[in-house]
């Protein structure tokens, strides 16, 4: 099957062309991300695919679907950036890849956590200037701390049990679906505004939904520990960042670590290194030394990226051979 692939980066064609000798699609690698202006480009391809900041919103279905797409396979988990409902209107079937690697994220989530627990990255930097003066890099042991894991799916549950039996972390959890296995070993399901109230560690692995938008805002941080430290690689928007720069400020939270960032689309994924940068709420971030941030790569290990291209063609061809999508199905057309 033809497909667009749009946002393609090195890592994402060598993934894929490496998948596609079993498939044997005809990919056309495209560099700009799907947006209003970049749909035209889909024109005659019956698949595209797409990634976390591709915009795919009903003005952008619209115009894929007058050019005859039929197909958007998102290379990723999270479907928050696809107007399902518009999608199905236009009779374009959307699939995505609902868990390629639990492991890669939960494990960078730890390293972003130790990163700003014990200030590795600020001593990396010290070291490299022949600075090894240790003052302002005193961290605090993971074991014994209240850390909070809201939403207990497959990347929570992972985050949850590294906390719990490698670090003997005191584990509580928030997520409307319990796990028992969590329970069985020691982690203690609570209400949100409890959790939030309680933890003095939160690391954020819900989907992004109406409900979860600005989960952590004004009043959860006021509600929260002192010195609570949030990690955050699930969604941006979880987080009210203006509320997040309000508690840095007033030095109530401790310390910050995100993969990713409500207005991340504008940014990540480039190398704006020789640009100005006119966010000024993320430059303001990226100006406190207890506040880590990652470019949205959690998910950038070799057999996440193996099993994203291995999920995504094969759902191509199960839709161009009218086969049942099977589980990475979003949403099923209606026309
Ligand atoms: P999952 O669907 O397995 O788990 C999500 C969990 O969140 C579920 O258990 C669900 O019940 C729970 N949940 C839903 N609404 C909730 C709420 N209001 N409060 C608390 N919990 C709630 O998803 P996953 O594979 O574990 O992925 C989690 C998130 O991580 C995804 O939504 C995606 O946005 C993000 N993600 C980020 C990266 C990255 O590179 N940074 C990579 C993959 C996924």
């Amino acid at each position: 099957m033809r497909i667009a692939v749009f946002g393609t980066k090195p890592y994402d064609r060598q993934f894929l062309d490496g998948a596609n000798a079993k498939f044997h699609h005809d990919l056309t690698y495209l560099e700009p991300r799907l947006e209003a202006t970049t749909a035209v480009l889909a024109a005659g391809f019956r698949a595209v695919c797409v990634f976390v900041n591709d915009v795919v919103d009903a003005d952008v279905l619209t115009r894929l679907a007058s050019g005859g797409t039929r197909l958007v396979a998102l290379r990723c988990a999270g479907f928050n950036n696809v107007d399902l409902a518009a999608a199905a209107k236009h009779g374009i079937a959307v699939v995505r890849v609902p868990a390629y690697s639990p492991h890669a994220v939960a494990e960078f989530t730890i390293g972003l956590l130790l990163a700003l627990d014990r200030n590795i990255p600020r001593a990396w930097a010290r070291v490299r200037e022949n600075n090894f003066a240790l003052d302002g890099l005193i961290g605090r042991n993971l074991h014994g701390r209240v850390a909070g894991v809201v939403g207990t799916g497959r990347i929570g549950a992972l985050v949850a049990r590294i906390l719990k039996l490698g670090f003997g972390c005191d584990v509580l959890a928030s997520d409307p679906v319990v796990d028992p296995a969590l329970v069985a070993i020691g982690v203690r399901y609570l209400a949100m505004a409890e959790l939030l109230a309680t933890a003095e560690i939160v690391t954020l692995h819900c989907p992004l939904t109406p409900i979860t938008r600005h989960l952590i805002d004004a009043a959860a941080i006021a509600a929260a520990p002192p010195r609570v430290m949030i990690v955050n690689t699930s969604r941006g928007a979880l987080i009210d960042t203006k509320a997040l720069i309000d508690g840095l400020k007033q030095r109530k939270i401790g310390g910050v670590a995100l993969d990713v960032y409500e207005q991340e689309g504008d940014l990540f994924y480039a190398d704006l290194s020789n640009e100005i940068i006119d966010d000024d709420v993320f430059q303001r971030l990226l100006t406190f030394p207890n506040v880590i941030v990652t470019g949205h790569q959690a998910f950038l290990t070799e057999e996440a990226l193996t099993a994203i291209a291995e999920t995504t063609l094969a759902s191509v061809a199960n839709f161009a051979a009218g086969r049942p999508l099977g589980a990475p199905f979003v949403c099923v057309a209606t026309k």
